[in-house]
């Protein structure tokens, strides 16, 4: 059998980026409220927007200080009941309780999708939802919104992994009244460290981008649409002067000089990634033991990983499998399985007493995540799958003998 490719390393960032780099070290312009206009950071908002199809834009330095912001910048007052799903990155109920909410947990279904009964049961009470897109699987958008906007509940979209994805066609992200992005290493973007939000609400990013530390009247760098003076957004920002808090969680032009070269690279890496990832879960799904859930009628993804679950295995044939996969050289992660894992509800314990979600739970103990970056050739692709099936057979065998 070939050696498995390594799949932690991203692609190499463009070479644009370094004569952008360059020029801000020449120049020690690493502030993104130094020049008096186009600094990078302001480019890349622009761009984003622009590219997205929304009207405003706002760098920062996560998406965990995105989704923060947009919490805040939603007037929530203390103690609000936040719903997010049962299924997310440790980062997103981290986002609620930093802004002095208090998150509910919905349930998640096999298919990494939020369940609308359980959605649905838990709304009443609710102020804000946040919708975690998790791993870019995107849940029905058409039945959030409708029960969400027939309430008056604003909905954030935690579309970290979700860069490229579209729900009929519209990108995600621009669904719900924010849409937060993440530019770390393990996205489709990578600067490292970095984050986005996107809004069609004046209100809601002035007040955002002032909490963002846009203090004085540096909130006057930032434009409308293709870099336009706004006056909706201006009067926004007179409103909120100083009467907001200032967090401090700006982006550096040295990450925005970073990405932006990025943003053309993204049409090629989303087919590229959509191809390898249906590639193996053809494969995958051709045996008996793997299950690899179908995307939502509506749902075109954008992965550079496929999520699969082990069908009618144990839990020490699970762990068996996963070890059998790592030792011919493929890390496959069991969501619920391994210690302290930051994805599993029940290791969210600053979050105090919770009440148990079976179904989330029974999921995550069956699920499996592994890394397929977009650059991997089929000749690679088929290396990983020949593991994962590989694996299986011997776990199998081994459990029948
Ligand atoms: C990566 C990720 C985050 C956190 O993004 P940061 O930029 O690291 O803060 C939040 N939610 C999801 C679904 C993610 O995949």
């Amino acid at each position: 059998m070939a050696l498995p490719p390594n799949v932690h390393d991203a692609e190499p960032i463009p070479a644009a980026a370094r004569d952008a780099i360059d020029a801000l070290m020449q120049s020690g312009d690493l502030f993104r409220y130094t020049a008096s206009e186009n600094a990078p950071v302001t480019l890349l908002e622009q761009e984003y927007a622009e590219l997205l199809g929304c009207k405003f834009a706002l760098a920062v330095s996560s998406c965990s200080a995105a989704l923060f912001l947009s919490l805040k910048a939603l007037g929530l007052p203390r103690d609000a009941r936040v719903l997010i799903p049962a299924f997310t990155f440790a980062a997103v109920p981290s986002s609620v309780v930093h802004a002095d909410c208090v998150p509910v947990l919905c349930e998640v279904a096999d298919n990494y999708r939020i369940d609308m009964a359980d959605f649905e049961a838990k709304l009443d009470g609710v102020q804000a939802v946040i919708i975690s897109h998790m791993r870019g699987h995107t849940s029905d958008m058409d039945a959030i919104m409708a029960l969400c906007d027939a309430r008056g509940i604003p909905v954030v979209e935690d579309a970290a992994h979700s860069l490229g994805t579209t729900w009929n066609g519209k990108n995600i992200g621009t669904i719900g009244k924010v849409g937060c992005f993440s530019f770390q290493s393990y996205k489709m973007v990578n600067a490292g460290e970095g984050g986005i939000l996107i809004t069609d609400d004046a209100d809601l990013v002035a007040r955002a981008a002032i909490m963002s530390g846009a203090y004085e009247h540096n909130w006057k760098k930032h434009k409308g649409p293709h870099g336009e003076n706004t006056p909706d957004l201006e009067q926004a920002f007179a409103k909120w002067q100083n009467q907001l808090p200032l967090y401090n969680l700006r982006m550096s032009n040295l990450s925005a000089a970073v990405i932006r070269p990025q943003l053309p690279e993204l049409a090629r890496r989303v087919r590229d990634g959509l191809a390898n990832h249906d590639y193996v879960a053809e494969r995958l799904n051709a045996s008996p033991f793997f299950d690899v859930p179908a995307p939502l009628d509506p749902e075109r993804r954008a992965p550079d990983s496929i999520q699969f679950n082990l069908v009618n295995l144990s839990e020490a044939q699970t762990r068996a499998f996963a070890a059998a996969a790592e030792a011919k050289g493929v890390k496959v992660q069991v969501f619920g399985l391994s210690t302290d894992n930051a994805r599993a509800f029940w290791n969210w314990q600053f979050l105090g007493e919770q009440p148990d979600l079976p179904q989330t739970r029974a999921m995550l103990m069956k699920a499996c995540d592994v890394r397929l970056p977009v650059r991997l050739t089929r000749a690679e692709l088929d290396v990983i799958a020949d593991i994962l099936l590989a694996a299986a057979e011997e776990t199998i065998s081994k459990a029948a003998a």
